[in-house]
């Protein structure tokens, strides 16, 4: 049963697709998650539109460049591509959190700034999509979005404490919160 191509698997990137070292700042940091790259492919075949969205404050903060994080983003999507999936989507917010006296920005999670975007870019319907992320903020976002939470077990393992939220499954790495979407969408 083919599923409805509004559907989206939104996916956090730090923590879930590579290893979250507290800002990665280099390529020399980028390590894959064992198994995701598989799992964004088994995404992908099943029709469902796989959009990265990540907080990426360590540009204004000024731990990394713009460059070097467009270039980190290059080698996760290489390391993808060699394992046959790819994004149609990528954004992250490279803005300071929000503090007093600064205008917040819109698009940092757990805003819905960066997902509003592309729903809006391939008419997404969110009450059918997913928001897998590692920390309690991903969870939020999905609640804010009105998507389906899905925690996973790797990175922070939603222990930092930010929010409380409930997710609607908790995994112990993408390529098992992968089967439990499937299983969510083909009504197993
Ligand atoms: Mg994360
Ligand atoms: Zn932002």
């Amino acid at each position: 049963m083919p599923v409805p191509r509004s559907c989206a698997v939104f996916l956090d990137r730090d923590g879930v697709l590579i290893e979250d070292v507290d800002y990665v700042r280099s390529m020399r940091q980028v390590h894959v998650v064992p198994g995701a790259p598989e799992a964004v492919a088994r995404l992908n075949k099943a029709g469902l539109r796989v959009v990265v969205v990540s907080n990426q404050s360590g540009v204004a903060r000024g731990y990394f460049s713009l460059r070097t994080l467009q270039r980190i983003n290059a080698a996760l999507k290489r390391r993808l591509r060699e394992a046959g999936a790819r994004l149609d989507g990528l954004y992250y917010c490279p803005h300071l959190p929000p503090a007093k006296g600064r205008k917040p920005c819109g698009c940092r999670k757990p805003g819905t700034g960066l997902v509003e975007r592309a729903r809006r870019r391939w008419g997404i319907d969110l009450s059918r999509s997913f928001f897998v992320g590692d920390s309690t903020t991903d969870l939020q976002t999905a609640r804010n979005a009105g998507c389906k939470a899905v925690l996973v077990r790797t990175g922070k393992a939603g222990k930092d404490g930010r929010y409380r939220v409930r997710p609607d499954a908790a995994c112990p790495d993408l390529p098992k919160a992968v089967d439990w979407i499937l299983g969510v969408l083909h009504g197993s």
